[in-house]
């Protein structure tokens, strides 16, 4: 049980160690992923921060270039040294040197075209235009005029910057005009698509994208002004003047990265501005970060598999093993038992056959000594006690009587009344010598119808009373069958002077011979 309990014990543990070791190596992973991740943004902004710049010094340096010619031309009808006939082919060669710009006009202060590059516009009344009306009303000038963007006849979106003209006393006397088409950014945009996502586009500061290359989904003209959400409209009120900001295209509805920036004339002050942007698609982006992402997600996901189904699986064995060893000892200590029992068991047969043993062999010794028919002892119990009584003689001088008994005319009893009678009459005398002895004496059955008697410390004349008063016993009792039966008794005390302890009992027998021969029924003492 407390085995068990360790062992289960000792499995959670391991699978903690697994989880917080599977968890570290998740939150390393997990970190570098995100450093990655980081630096993926990183090196991303910087490259469209990079190629920001590169539009933004090229178009801003452009559109000083622009003003600057609108400056000579101005210069030149302030000064009054020019006519419009004069001044059509100035603005031709003008328009001609710069790549982009369309059309330059001068437009007087009435609003009708003066002079162009294109002579079909001369003449032609701009007053209602949105443009001679904010020139006018501005009348500043040291303002570089953007106009909003607007259609052209070839379906591109444009743009034109204007200059006042400064008549007598600085009043609005008109203004000069260059008219800029698509090209006039696109050469300069489509050089710094440096990826298959990367796309460039300009914005007019009032929100309407004039220009996106490359525009796959014709968004060109979307005010993006107008939507809260743009990514342009949050670059605006951040109120930086360069920022990259991530999110959700307005236009497009894709996630990306855009660079924007305000792009304006250098060293003039403009009423309006441009925005340069750059984006790439942030999938893309991120795409070989989410490559890494996959492969160490799968790595990660691996280990943890592999290392959860090998403890698994270790530790489903490491149990079967454990209840393996728990089922032998089991069975070892069954058998121990088992063991105990049987010894325990054969100790007790063990037991109950020496006791039996002893029993049996108690019975064998009573029945080695003793007589079958009268119980008394019989001769070798007799002779063993002779041999006693003289060794006690030897030690302390003590005498003791031999009385030899023989029953009178015995063989007449069993030819008359049977050996039946006979067996009986035997049985009788045994009591009536218990019955005359003391508890010390010892009286055995010493051959057929003989018995002998010791009477231990017993001098010659009590010895001879005790034989008296057996002999008289005996005489006086009768037997239902045989009648009286009567005995002769030979008498010795023996002497410590005998060389052995057959002298006594040969005297007592030659006693008892001249007891027979004297008469029988009478003792006859040494
Ligand atoms: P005596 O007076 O000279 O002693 O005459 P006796 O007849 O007693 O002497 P004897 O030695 O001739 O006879 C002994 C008889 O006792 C012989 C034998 O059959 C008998 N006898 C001996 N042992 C037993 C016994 O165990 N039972 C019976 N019934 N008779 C026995
Ligand atoms: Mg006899
Ligand atoms: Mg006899």
């Amino acid at each position: 049980m407390n085995k068990k309990h360790k062992t289960l014990r000792r499995y959670r543990t391991e699978w903690w160690g697994l989880i917080l070791g599977l968890l570290l190596i998740g939150s390393l992973l997990g970190l570098d992923l995100y450093n990655a991740y980081q630096e993926t943004l990183q090196t991303a902004q910087a490259r469209l921060l990079h190629n920001l710049n590169i539009v933004e010094i090229n178009l801003s340096r452009r559109m000083q270039s622009t003003s600057s010619a609108l400056d000579v031309v101005r210069e030149e009808i302030q000064a009054g040294k020019t006519n419009p006939s004069a001044m059509n082919p100035r603005l031709s060669a003008m328009v001609a040197a710069q790549a982009g710009v369309r059309t330059m006009a001068w437009i007087d202060a009435k609003g009708t075209v003066v002079a162009s590059n294109r002579r079909e516009l001369v003449g032609q009344n701009f007053r209602n235009s949105e443009r001679y009306t904010i020139i006018r009303q501005t009348a500043d000038p040291g303002v570089l005029h953007l106009s909003a963007p607007y259609v052209t006849s070839l379906g591109n979106y444009s743009m034109s910057i204007g200059k006042m003209v400064q008549g007598p006393q600085g009043r609005f006397d008109g203004y000069v005009l260059a008219i800029l088409d698509a090209e006039y950014f696109s050469v300069l945009m489509e050089s710094i698509l440096y990826a298959p996502d990367v796309h460039a586009g300009l914005i007019h500061s009032d929100g309407q994208l004039i220009f996106r290359a490359p525009d796959l989904e014709k968004v060109v003209g979307v005010n993006l002004a107008a939507r809260p959400d743009s990514l342009f409209n949050r670059f605006v009120k951040s109120g930086k003047d360069k920022d990259v900001i991530s999110g959700m295209a307005a236009a497009t509805q894709v996630e990306r990265m855009v660079a924007f920036t305000f792009i304006r004339p250098l060293n003039v002050k403009s009423d309006k501005a441009l925005v340069a942007s750059i984006d790439r698609n942030l999938s893309v982006v991120l795409a070989p970060w989410v490559r890494d992402l996959e492969l160490r997600a799968s790595l990660f996901a691996l280990i943890a598999g592999v290392t959860i189904f090998g403890l698994y699986l270790y530790q489903r064995r490491h149990l079967a093993f454990e209840l393996l060893e728990q089922q032998q000892e089991d069975e070892r200590l069954a058998m121990e038992k088992r063991i105990l029992q049987i010894n325990a068991d054969l100790e007790n047969m063990v037991q109950q056959r020496t006791a039996e043993l002893e029993k049996a062999n108690a019975s064998l010794r009573h029945l080695s000594r003793h007589d079958v028919l009268t119980g008394l002892s019989n001769r070798m119990a007799a002779n063993e006690r002779i041999h006693s009584e003289f060794m006690r003689m030897k030690r302390t001088g003590s005498r003791y009587a031999v009385l030899m008994l023989d029953v009178d005319f015995f063989k007449r009893i069993n030819d008359t009344y049977g050996h039946e009678a006979g067996d009986h009459v035997l049985k009788r005398i045994s009591d009536v010598l218990k019955s005359c002895l003391r508890a010390s004496d010892f009286v055995a059955r010493y051959g057929g119808e003989e018995f002998l008697v010791l009477l231990p410390d017993t001098p010659l004349e009590a010895a001879t009373q005790v034989a008296e008063k057996i002999r008289q016993a005996l005489a006086r009792s009768t037997d239902p069958i045989a009648g009286v039966t009567t005995m002769s008794i030979g008498l010795v005390v023996a002497s410590p002077e005998h060389h052995d302890e057959n002298v006594a009992v040969n005297e007592a027998d030659a006693r008892l011979y001249q007891a027979k021969k004297t008469g029988r029924n009478c003792v006859v003492a040494a």
